[in-house]
This record gives C-alpha cells, sequence and structure tokens, in this order.
C-alpha cells in the first residue's frame, strides 16, 4: 500500500482533515498525502467571508487567523430592498473577509509544516473503491491507499466515480470585485436622482457586509452580496448574486440582471468589471457521504444551503472525517458505514439540517409581503434563529 490516506483536494475541507489527523494521530503524518490539482497560491473563486465558526476551529488548531491579510465587516445587513435589520456581535467584528488565494496558501504551509506532504499539480482522473484499496488514478500515475477523502469541491471527480447516479443540490454564484473608490467618488461627485431618493443605498458604509434579498420575488431563491475586502492592501469590494436553484422550476430572469440592478443603484456598471461563475453544492439531509474506504468532506458533501456559506463547514467537515478516519484505522475497519450518522449528530450537522430547514421556507415563501416581513420586522426572531441554529456551533463540535 502507498498511502494510509490519500487527500484529493487541498482546499479548506482537505486541509483541515490533514491538520485534524495530524493533531488526533501524529504517527500518520508520513502516511498521509493530499493531491491538488493546483499550486499554490491558486486562485479561488470566493467572496472569503469567514463566520466565528471558522475562526473557532482554527483556533483550536492551534493556528492565529491574524497571519492571514484580512479586513473585517463590524456589521451585516439582511436587506429587502434596501431595508431589512443590522446584525452586530458584541466586542468582535460580524465577518472576517479573506481572500481565498491567500488563505488556502497559508492553511497548506500549516500542514506542510506538520510534515505532511502536498503533491501540487497532480490531478486524479478517477477513483476506485476495492475491498482491500482504493485505487487513484492521476495524470501522473496509479497510488494505492487504505482510505481516500474526497475533498475536490462542487465541480471535483471524487463525488462523480462514486456516486455517479446522485442527484446533485447546486447553487448558481456569480461574483465580482470593484474598487470601493469608484462608488464613493460617483456618490459624492455626481450623484444621480435615484441616489438621492434612495438615502439607504447611499448610507452603505464600507464596515458593513450586506446582503440583499430582493431577487427572492422574482424566484431566484437567494441573494446579492456586497462585502468590503482587499487585494494586495487595497481596499475593494466583493459583489456577488447566489441561487440555491430551489425555485429553477419557475420563470427567472438572467442570474446577472438583480446584481447589476443592484450595482448600478449604487454608482457601479456590472458590465466594466470581469464577471465570474462557479457552482457550490449544497447540504441535503438525502446526500450520501461515504462508501466503504471512502469518505466525502467540504463541498463535495455540501455547503450551507441558505448563503452558500461553506468555508467553516469544510473545516467542521475535516475534523469529523479525521475522527472518523483515525477510529476506523485502529479498528482495522473501513466500511465507514456511520460517517454520515456522525456528521449528522454533530453540531455541523445539526446547523446544516437547521439551514436546510430555512433554506425551504425563506426561498419558497417567496412573496414580496413575507420578505418585508422576514427582514424587516421579524428582527427579534431572525436574530434568534440565526444565532442557535446558524451560528455558534464551531465550539460544540
Ligand atoms: C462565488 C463564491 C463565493 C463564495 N463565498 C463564500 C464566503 O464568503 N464564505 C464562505 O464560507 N464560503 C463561500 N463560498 C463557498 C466556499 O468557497 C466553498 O464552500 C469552499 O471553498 C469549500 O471548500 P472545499 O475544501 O470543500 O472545496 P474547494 O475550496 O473547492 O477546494 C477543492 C480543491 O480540490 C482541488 N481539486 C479539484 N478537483 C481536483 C482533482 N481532480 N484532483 C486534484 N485536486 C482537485 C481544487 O483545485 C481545490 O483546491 C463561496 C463560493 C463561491 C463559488
Amino acid at each position: 500500500m502507498d498511502h494510509n490516506v490519500i487527500i484529493i483536494g487541498g482546499g479548506p475541507g482537505g486541509l483541515s482533515t490533514a491538520l485534524h489527523l495530524h493533531r488526533i494521530a501524529p504517527h500518520l503524518t508520513p502516511r498521509i498525502l493530499i493531491l491538488e490539482k493546483e499550486h499554490y497560491p491558486r486562485p479561488k473563486l470566493c467572496a472569503g467571508g469567514l463566520t466565528i465558526d471558522a475562526e473557532v476551529i482554527l483556533e483550536r488548531l492551534g493556528l492565529d487567523i491574524n497571519d492571514i491579510p484580512h479586513v473585517f465587516a463590524d456589521n451585516i445587513h439582511f436587506d429587502f430592498e434596501a431595508n431589512g435589520l443590522n446584525i452586530r456581535i458584541p466586542n468582535r467584528h460580524a465577518l472576517r473577509v479573506i481572500r481565498r488565494d491567500e488563505f488556502d496558501n497559508w492553511l497548506a504551509e500549516k500542514v506542510k509544516g506538520s510534515g505532511i506532504e502536498i503533491r501540487e499539480g497532480v490531478t486524479v482522473k478517477n477513483i476506485t473503491s476495492q475491498s482491500d484499496k482504493v485505487i487513484v488514478e492521476t495524470d501522473q500515475g496509479i497510488i494505492h491507499a487504505q482510505i481516500v477523502v474526497g475533498a475536490d469541491g462542487s465541480n471535483g471527480i471524487t463525488r462523480r466515480c462514486i456516486f455517479p447516479k446522485e442527484p446533485v443540490y447546486t447553487a448558481r454564484v456569480l461574483e465580482v470585485l470593484t474598487p470601493v473608490l469608484a462608488r464613493n467618488a460617483a456618490m459624492k461627485q455626481s450623484p444621480t436622482m435615484e441616489e438621492i431618493a434612495a438615502p439607504s443605498l447611499a448610507a452603505r458604509n464600507d464596515k458593513t457586509a450586506y446582503f440583499e434579498f430582493s431577487p427572492v420575488p422574482d424566484n431566484i431563491a437567494g441573494y446579492i452580496w456586497d462585502f468590503p475586502t482587499q487585494i494586495k492592501g487595497e481596499s475593494m469590494r466583493c459583489w456577488g448574486i447566489y441561487d440555491t436553484n430551489i425555485l429553477a422550476n419557475e420563470k427567472r430572469p438572467q442570474l446577472k440582471e438583480p446584481l447589476s440592478q443592484e450595482m448600478q443603484g449604487l454608482g457601479f456598471d456590472l458590465d466594466e468589471y470581469e464577471l465570474k461563475g462557479h457552482p457550490i453544492r449544497w447540504f441535503s439531509p438525502a446526500n450520501k457521504m461515504s462508501v466503504p474506504r471512502v469518505l466525502l468532506v467540504g463541498d463535495v458533501v455540501g455547503a450551507d444551503p441558505i448563503f452558500g456559506e461553506g468555508i467553516s463547514i469544510a473545516l467542521g467537515y475535516g475534523k469529523i472525517a479525521a475522527q472518523e478516519i483515525h477510529k476506523s484505522i485502529q479498528r482495522g475497519e473501513y466500511s465507514f458505514g456511520g460517517f454520515k450518522r456522525r456528521v449528522v449528530r454533530s453540531a455541523l450537522g445539526q446547523t446544516l439540517i437547521a439551514r436546510w430547514v430555512i433554506a425551504h421556507i425563506i426561498y419558497p415563501l417567496k412573496w414580496r409581503w413575507f420578505q418585508i416581513l422576514l427582514w424587516r420586522f421579524l428582527k427579534p426572531i431572525v436574530i434568534l434563529i440565526a444565532w442557535v441554529f446558524v451560528l455558534n456551533w464551531g465550539k460544540r463540535l
């Protein structure tokens, strides 16, 4: 056998699995191999919003996330038609925003520093699970492993190899980066009539992350975001639109349209910037998570259905997968029949199930009056639900 554990994909899911394995079973370190098709620092389309739970998991690994360039959003605004509720967390930032090339490279350096090998520039082409091993075919040859972890993201190969016929639930996502100054300058120098007429839009500030749910009544079951970010120290804004596809059977505008309108209202012409898209596979309780000798983590299993939040979630899956692998190696038994149960019963599984339920309430109830009620008038209930069911699971993991 070449390796005990091969991890396919070096994003947050794969790297977290490796770091947690190193922590709970250091003797396995030389027998773990990560195969990553890119070279770090590699680009990854992502808004880079890190919740408190991602920070808790990283802190518990002994990592200081302040090492990575970041900006803080002090507030999170959930809006419907530019009016809604503001969330602050007492004595701390509401969201830390990183760039994924920097974050993943930093995490990969920590993995390498622990002694675990990452083979970069190796693309996995096929995986076959047999009774005594897993055969991993790559563009650079065949490797055998006792256990494989599929951490290759929403477009990865692992799920397609082991569950070729399973349904997948995938969100459509578009993202664009703009300078901050363009907006501020446009606002100050030549406010349009719309800007003057819409003081709440003009009042947007650069320390707030905005989530705008106005596309929902048009059957886009998601939101538009506008986050502060930075690139090489320069302040920028990251915008995007997320659609779970829960209302895919209804008539919908092109995904880019509501984003374009939103940006126009704030002084930006979307066509002047590079728009990129990438799917996010989201969690459903029906999703399968393992076959004998192969475990799935991160987007391969599924991210948060409400927002498409997946970094903290991938870090969380990594911790649970490491515990499962450690136990199975101790027992010499690799069926992983209990992995899904372990995930679902964990604090991570509970938040994912709660988020799946919430997404299936707030998006199908798409009427304008309901969205106004939800985001403007039910503030204490929304905050309570966010606090209990969406956030704060990392401490309990
Ligand atoms: C536009 C957009 C915005 C987002 N914004 C946020 C946000 O603000 N906050 C948040 O929490 N989440 C966000 N997400 C979701 C988040 O990016 C993902 O959930 C997260 O990256 C999942 O991590 P992962 O490790 O499972 O997969 P990935 O990060 O996708 O990592 C998979 C890795 O596997 C490698 N790989 C793929 N195929 C192969 C192969 N065949 N062989 C070898 N290697 C392979 C890839 O190169 C990659 O490095 C966003 C996603 C998108 C698309």
